[in-house]
């Protein structure tokens, strides 16, 4: 993944912007020969550093060819800035190929977009550096002003790239397009009142308040329409418990699909309660409970409150549930509508809030008996959207090239910009690159202050994006679906549209589920668009077509519930004594197959009968709140003894792959110490189990994992998710059992939950599993890569570039008929 980032970043510094031009221009135009020389002489000492350097470290012809084909580079320009002498062939040595971002004709299909950005990706590893390019355009562009026997008029740009944006239409404050011609923009007043800090009485649910509270006092169900950013998760909570909803000791719950948001919003809301977070307001997420007794507003995720079911199952403790960002429809929602529905049922004092951004809530009324709408009146003012003019193949560059196009155009300080992206890599390539562009731009330029927001961001960052930006500077901030409607992030005026977000895809088959990148709805890209109309006129810019927008974008996306795997909700609902599955009163029913798949695969763990009844087995898996793959390891490390081993593994696993750190200038090092927790082949599993006991034995120290490469913050989230698997343990009456050198049991536990992922060496190198059967690879980043033993068992699979089976252990057949004798049996 290192090597990738590389490529992405070397790929994107290539092409310079249009205002970097600007810039150009118009220093040429104020201090032309002052700022030249500075420049050059800036340049020089940089590459000759960067040379020295180099050649410091490395012996050329220990290099790769195209880093010698850099240095070369590199020093031809040294030697060409200081003679300055520049002839036309000279300058265009340098001149990069033909541009390759516009595809031939108008429409695009979208798949294809995507995969021929994953091409140029692998393309470019083979191609020259791109920051030598780079470094000498702007000193070719800057030699040509200079040089005197040369006309400047003469002088000819050599930078490509640009992006060409047209003016599709202008969405009125309906959220409604409408033509260009017959609305324009507001005044200026407009705009600067609503710079005003919006405090609680200027949000837009203000005014409805008494509206909402009377209406919330006649109706039991709710369902509540408004405008991202109206208030409706900060206010409505705290008007619910202003107006007494929680005098007699119930909770008002409130939902939020994404953990990041429910951690903000609860911070949010103390704050303007100004009590502290985790007393009266509180969150509660994952492997993570900020709450205490004396909690009466609790944020939390919608798949928190489903396990919440299972402890207290007419919701006993809860006066209010709000069932917030219904619109998104996760799969965790979507049950919960059909458990609150029942509930609410059964308890009529019990008051059922439904709340969704979008106003297509007719369908949520008739869901719910017809319950009624409450809208509160949007506040959004008119928004020009752009779309490119061709096809782009690589929006992670074209939108650092669009935001600081913006940037350097428009006004200072009239807005941020809001970029969407569609993770965290593409998230962080981004922001290195904006980084380093506006670093080579100098101190002429207003100062760009980049700030992310994705799911694994740590919490002490998250506060960032909130932040006012300070006088004179812009603020750009990278986010994926997040910011769509979930958070919502004062003063943004310019919204940079990519057209993609990352969705989990199921296949029943095979029983794979994957991330893919994928072209988001017309529903998301104009709550994209939205998110920079809310305090005075915005702009949306999307890279990708109008004509792609009409013909390529579905209406709305599909409901998580009909393209996931239902494994771990199956589980949960037949623990919560639902027999019936195929009769649950699903708002959108998931596909039969996928159903079947799940009753399978837990029939398959025994976690059910065959009469779909819940075993024993089943009862104690639903308690974790893990995958029943995972869970069902961990119930089998009793019977291996080795309980201790396996969660310290599943914890580790929980983690994702974030636990070792490979920084770019001291790869080597990195290398080695990731080698030795894999001496002997182990496997990715026993080597994240050693890295674990490793740094136990430290007394879980700071600079063991710095001296290892092992990221800290992985590592004590690892930690404290053990911490809590081992209080599980020993709520079921799991024994905490070690046998640490005993490493067959461990593997029989993890075999126990993951036998459906053992997959068999096929003659090409790729694996193959036994059951519905499914092909992978090794992923480069497994200890097993280049071991590629005959049978192995896998975590998880993933689909990039290829299917790649992540964190990878070997296994003996005999263990397969012995671990799951009704799935394997021996051929003769
Ligand atoms: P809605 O749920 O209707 O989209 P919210 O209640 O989330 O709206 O947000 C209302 C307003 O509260 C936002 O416009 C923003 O000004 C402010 N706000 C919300 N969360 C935060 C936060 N974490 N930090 C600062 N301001 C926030
Ligand atoms: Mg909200």
């Amino acid at each position: 993944a290192d090597e990738d980032d590389n490529n992405v970043q070397r790929r994107a510094v290539k092409r310079r912007t249009e205002e970097e031009k600007a810039m150009i221009e118009n220093l040429r135009k104020k201090s032309r020969q002052e700022y030249l020389k500075k420049r050059e002489q800036k340049k020089v000492e940089e590459i000759k550093c960067d040379i020295e350097e180099e050649g410091h470290l490395f012996e050329v012809d220990k290099l790769t060819e195209s880093e010698q084909r850099e240095l070369r580079y590199k020093k031809e320009i040294v030697d060409l800035v200081t003679k300055k002498q520049w002839s036309e062939e000279e300058a265009d040595v340098y001149r990069i190929p033909e541009e390759y971002d516009n595809f031939e004709g108008g429409s695009v299909n979208q798949k294809k977009r995507f995969s021929v950005t994953t091409q140029r990706y692998k393309d470019e590893r083979e191609i020259h550096p791109q920051q030598a390019w780079e470094q000498n355009q702007l000193d070719n562009a800057t030699l040509h002003f200079g040089s005197k026997d040369r006309k400047t008029t003469d002088y000819q740009f050599v930078f490509e790239n640009q992006i060409d944006f047209l003016k599709a239409a202008v969405m009125d404050s309906d959220g409604v397009s409408v033509n260009v011609d017959k609305q324009q923009p507001t005044s200026e007043s407009s705009v600067k009142k609503s710079k005003l800090n919006e405090d609680r009485k200027d949000l837009p649910i203000y005014p409805y308040k008494d509206a909402l509270l009377q209406a919330v006092q006649d109706h039991q169900v709710l369902i509540i329409v408004g405008e991202t950013g109206s208030g409706k998760t900060t206010q409505i909570p705290q008007y619910l418990h202003e107006a007494g909803y929680t005098k007699n000791g119930g909770k008002i719950g409130c939902t939020q699909p994404r953990r990041v948001a429910a951690m903000r919003v609860a911070a949010r809301v103390s704050h303007e309660m100004r009590v502290k977070l985790g007393h009266q307001v509180g969150y509660s997420i994952r492997f993570e409970d900020c709450t205490s007794e004396k909690t009466v507003l609790k944020y939390m995720t919608d798949g928190m409150l489903l396990r919440e079911f299972l402890r207290e199952p007419d919701l006993a403790s809860y006066s209010v549930i709000m069932v917030d960002e219904a619109h998104e429809r996760t799969l965790s929602t979507d049950v919960l509508f059909g458990l609150v529905k029942d509930v609410a049922r059964a308890r009529p004092d019990l008051k059922l809030l439904i709340s969704s951004a979008t106003l297509d809530a007719e369908k949520f009324s008739d869901y719910f008996d017809c319950a009624p709408i409450f809208k509160i009146p949007g506040r959004r003012f008119p928004i020009d959207i752009h779309h490119t003019k061709a096809p782009i193949a690589d929006y992670v560059d074209a939108a650092v090239v669009t935001a600081l196009q913006i940037h350097a155009t428009q006004p200072q300080g009239d807005g941020d910009i809001l970029i969407f992206l569609t993770g965290q890599e593409e998230i962080e390539t981004a922001e290195s690159i904006i980084k380093h562009r506006i670093k080579g731009l100098g101190t002429k330029i207003a100062e760009l202050i980049t700030c992310p927001i994705y799911a694994n961001l740590p919490t002490e960052l998250q506060a960032k994006i909130f932040e006012p930006t300070p006088e004179g500077a812009r603020k750009v901030v990278l986010a994926t679906n997040i910011a769509e409607t979930s958070l919502t992030i004062d003063g943004i005026k310019y919204v940079i549209d990519t057209g993609f977000c990352k969705i989990k895809c199921y296949n029943p088959r095979t029983g794979t589920e994957s991330l893919l990148v994928a072209p988001i709805s017309k529903a998301s890209a104009n709550q994209r668009a939205g998110r920079s109309g809310r305090t005075g006129p915005g702009k949306c810019f999307r890279l990708y077509t109008a004509h792609s927008y009409m013909n390529d974008l579905e209406d709305n996306t599909i409901p998580e519930i009909q393209r996931t795997n239902l494994a771990n909700i199956v589980l949960l609902l037949k623990s919560l004594g639902i027999k019936d599955l195929l009769n649950f009163d699903f708002m959108d029913r998931p596909p039969t197959e996928a159903l079947l798949k799940a009753l399978e695969l837990l029939f398959a763990l025994g976690a059910l009968d065959e009469d779909g009844k819940l075993t024993k087995v089943g009862e104690k898996m639903a308690e974790f709140p893990l995958d029943p793959m995972l869970s069902k390891m961990i119930v089998a490390s009793d019977k291996y003894k080795c309980s201790a081993e396996i969660i310290s593994i599943a914890a580790m696993l929980s983690v994702g792959n974030s636990v070792f750190y490979r920084p770019k200038d001291r790869q080597d090092q990195a290398d080695n110490a990731w080698m030795n927790f894999h001496i002997g082949n182990v496997g990715d599993h026993i080597a994240l189990l050693k890295v674990y006991n490793s740094w136990k034995d430290t007394n879980f120290s700071t600079q063991w994992c710095y001296e290892n490469y092992i990221q800290v913050r992985s590592m004590k989230i690892a930690r404290d998710i053990r911490d809590q698997l081992e209080g599980l343990l020993e709520r079921l009456g799991i024994e905490l059992n070690s046998s640490v050198n005993d490493l067959e049991a461990v593997k029989k536990s993890i075999i126990s939950g993951f036998f459906p992922h053992a997959a068999r060496l096929q003659k090409n190198g790729s694996y193959r599993t036994v059951k519905h059967p499914q092909t992978g690879h090794i992923h480069p980043s497994s200890g097993l890569s280049q071991v590629l033993p005959r049978w192995v068992v896998y975590h998880e699979l993933v689909l990039t570039t290829k299917e790649y089976m992540r964190q990878v252990t070997e296994l003996k057949p005999e263990w397969l008929v012995e671990v799951a004798p009704h799935y394997y049996q021996l051929k003769d």
